[in-house]
């Protein structure tokens, strides 16, 4: 492994990272950012990734995913273009890729990430990695998940998490965002961020998925994957907070209605 280089990130390094629309910006300018997660069993997923991703700073989001759940996003969110097959989806400047996805669509998968465009590969995604990536990746696994993709067990992967962090980055030449308690971002040339801003309050179904598509977002928007990574952990472990301190246990929603609010603050304006 090459030589670790490890930083914490804080507000300011936050707010000069996070995407400036320009005077002259139009919704493409911003980056379009294609969303591929849910299912029948999950079409909470997908709203939820989905919200994220409208909070990410990108010009437009456009769902990929069955009907049925199409139906619920744009329910949810008119904001977001909806009802597209993954391979028809044009126009898209990342994808993100898996939350809720369920164990059956790896033609999908494979479709968006054969796009060649930077790409978030969460939960059920995480099932069809490439050998190695070769363009712009993140992968946002929890411990159970980068444990079942590195063959070991859960446990070894908690005792360890920046190791495991650091080689997963280098076998999949990808961003590997670790989640958890501390999430750590690993990047394949040895930088490692470890994001300080989580609370046990994001420790909820749901919340994974708005990382996911706030973080897609984020790539969209033109930012490396180490610093959408970085930055998506950041912002949502700050609206976690905030939503802790204004309802006694958070949803998942709950945490991503702070997400406009912690973009302001740190904005400033
Ligand atoms: P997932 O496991 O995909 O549902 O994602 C859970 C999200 O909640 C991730 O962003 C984790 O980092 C975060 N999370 C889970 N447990 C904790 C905890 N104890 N403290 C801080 N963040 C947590
Ligand atoms: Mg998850």
């Amino acid at each position: 492994l090459p030589e670790p280089r490890l930083t914490v990130l804080d507000d300011a390094d936050v707010a000069v990272l996070l995407p400036d629309p320009g005077r002259e910006s139009d919704k493409y300018s911003r980056g379009v950012v294609g969303v591929l997660a849910g299912s029948g069993q999950f079409p909470g997923a997908a709203v939820l990734a989905v919200g994220g991703a409208l909070h990410g700073g990108a010009g437009m989001v456009r769902y990929a995913g069955p009907e049925s759940v199409a139906t619920e996003v744009r329910a949810r969110w008119p904001e977001a273009i909806a009802g597209l097959s993954p391979d028809a989806v044009g126009r898209v400047q990342a994808w993100t890729v898996g939350s809720g996805l369920g164990d059956g669509r790896g033609d999908d998968v494979h479709a968006a990430l054969g796009a060649g465009l930077p790409v978030l590969v969460d939960a059920d995604g995480l099932r069809w990695l490439p050998e190695r990536f070769t363009g712009p990746a993140v992968l946002t696994p929890h411990a159970g998940e980068l444990a079942r993709l590195l063959g070991v067990e859960r446990a070894e992967v908690e005792a360890r998490r920046l190791h495991h962090a650091r080689q997963a980055a280098q076998r999949w030449n990808a961003v590997v965002l670790l989640k958890g308690s501390t999430t750590v971002v690993a990047a394949p040339d040895g930088r490692v961020r470890v994001n300080p801003t989580g609370t046990s309050a994001l420790a909820s179904a749901g919340t994974g998925d708005v990382l996911a598509g706030l973080a897609g977002s984020l790539l969209a928007g033109g930012l490396s994957p180490f610093d959408a990574g970085s930055v998506g952990a950041y912002l949502h472990g700050l609206a976690g907070r905030r939503a802790a301190a204004s309802s006694g246990y958070p949803s998942a929603g709950d945490a991503l209605a702070e997400l406009p609010g912690v973009v302001r603050s740190l904005r400033g304006v």
